[in-house]
């Protein structure tokens, strides 16, 4: 049989098979060498981004100086937007939105993506420094979901601000140079683990109050001093950063992996490092708003904090801010800013939640449905719900909404696949969607799936990368 007979004989079902078998394949075979090519380059600069953006006010600070390179400028300084007007809002340093005003009505709906700037990570104590048997150490709070034993052994670095008493902010980032020193949490040795650690439940292998940084060893030279340890670190912070040990009570400062990310593989096919949930989806989004020019509709890229907690707080996802930035839009773009044009504008409007999902770790294949689980390279994964459970308190997209994104993807030849996070019973988790759908509008998850999620070295396929940017360019064209 020739080729052509063959061809001919395929049914119209077949070819609409062909037409759709984009998500069954790898995003790898799918992309044409001019598109791997950019797929490297745009995660050389990620893997830049990632290694300078460790918490969510270094994330904050580097979207303002992306904005403003880009032709952004602060939307407080402008008096009327006008279509294809670029402007950015940053609330308490720990939100950011990128906005570009479009021909239509904000009260017709915006485009939004959504993502979170905050990682799991060790934050120090409000008293944290203390001496114990000829060491100086410092006592942390971790914030969000970590296996703990993950986060001893491995150098970590303190990045954040101290407000002293006179209302002066101190800003701190220490570890990241490689002439700097780092703090570290230790593990307890093989030899003496065997009643002390081993017969512990894995949740508590290492527990809470035992991720205590070592931050000193030399004492100051007076014998009258009891603490002599802790007194010589105490010196060093006042010479260095003019802070004294209360100071700490309103300081926010956070132990975060030190090492730089990195290539993985023999084919430098993923990316390796720390915070990737969810800066993978920062970067990405960023990337893509820059390429809009006048949209149809209002495009505005959202970065929250908090998401790891709950999104909780006066900069989370939860917070009244979304209302307030809308209001403010409304009112340069000459629109009236009732609160009904608020809602209506918020219910109008569509979204994707930039979230990463977990990818199948072939060495632990047992916690997936594998028919509806998501693989490294295999492009930006959608999912259609979240939760735990049967469903709880998740964000459940409508079939509507969905097909309009599936079809989009279709049609601008996005790599995705769709799949849940893992088996039904087996765990489950939320996203910042469940809060956005709250105000009415469609939304739905879209984001890289990643191995290893809030471990200190998260590892993602620079295939679904690309394709994230791929997704999120074709979304805020719509
Ligand atoms: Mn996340
Ligand atoms: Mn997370």
């Amino acid at each position: 049989m020739v080729e052509n007979d063959a061809k001919d004989k395929k049914t119209k079902y077949q070819k609409l098979e062909e037409k759709l078998a984009l998500k069954k394949k790898s995003a790898w075979a799918l992309f044409t060498d001019k598109q791997k090519k950019d797929a490297f380059k745009l995660c050389d600069d990620y893997k830049l981004f990632l290694g300078k953006v460790k918490t969510e006010r270094e994330a904050v600070k580097e979207i303002e100086a992306f904005a403003k390179d880009k032709g952004f400028s602060q939307i407080g300084n402008v008096k009327k937007l006008i279509p294809g007007a670029r402007v950015y809002d940053i609330f308490k340093d720990k939100n950011a939105a990128l906005i570009i005003a479009g021909k239509k009505p904000l009260s017709s709906g915006a485009r939004i993506i959504v993502s979170h700037i905050d990682s799991p990570r060790l934050d120090l104590k409000p008293k944290p420094l203390y001496e114990d048997s000829g060491i100086a150490l410092m006592k942390t709070h971790y914030y969000g979901g970590i296996k703990k034993y993950q986060w001893v052994n491995t150098p970590l670095s303190l990045h954040g601000v101290v407000v002293k008493s006179d209302g002066v902010k101190v800003e701190v980032n220490i570890g990241e140079d490689l002439s700097d020193p780092v703090f570290v949490v230790s593990d307890l040795l093989p030899h003496l683990s065997a009643k002390e650690q081993n017969k512990r439940t894995t949740v508590n292998i290492i527990k809470g109050e035992e991720l205590n940084l070592i931050v000193g060893n030399i004492p100051v030279a007076d014998d009258s001093i009891k603490q002599k340890i802790k007194l010589a670190v105490l010196e060093h912070l006042f010479d260095k950063y003019g802070i004294v040990e209360e100071d700490f009570v309103s300081a926010e400062l956070e132990a975060v992996p030190a090492d730089a990310p990195r290539d993985v593989g023999f084919d430098r096919a993923f990316v390796g490092g720390y915070g990737q949930d969810d800066r993978v989806s920062v970067f990405t989004s960023m990337e893509a708003v820059e390429s809009i020019k006048t949209p149809e509709h209002t495009t505005i890229v959202l970065f929250y904090d908090k998401e790891e907690i709950g999104s909780v707080g006066n900069t989370g996802a939860r917070s009244k801010y979304i209302e307030y930035l809308f209001g403010m839009i409304l009112e340069k773009l000459g629109e009236d800013k009732f609160s009904h044009t608020v809602q209506k504008s918020l219910i109008n409007s569509i979204a994707l939640s930039a979230d990463v999902s977990a990818a199948v770790n072939p060495t632990f294949k047992s916690v997936n449905d594998l028919y509806n689980s998501h693989l490294c390279g295999y492009g930006v994964a959608l999912e259609k719900y979240s939760g735990g459970g049967g469903k709880y308190s998740g964000s459940d997209a409508s079939a509507e909404f969905v097909g309009k994104i599936r079809s989009l993807f279709i049609d601008k030849g996005v790599p995705w696949q769709a799949g849940e996070l893992g088996k039904v019973d087996e765990g489950g988790g939320t996203t910042i969607a469940v809060f956005f759908a709250s105000q009415g509008m469609d939304i739905i998850d879209v984001g890289v799936p990643v191995l290893g999620m809030h471990s200190p070295f998260e590892i993602v396929s620079k295939a679904d990368i690309y394709s994230a940017y791929l997704a999120y360019k074709a979304f805020l064209g719509l």
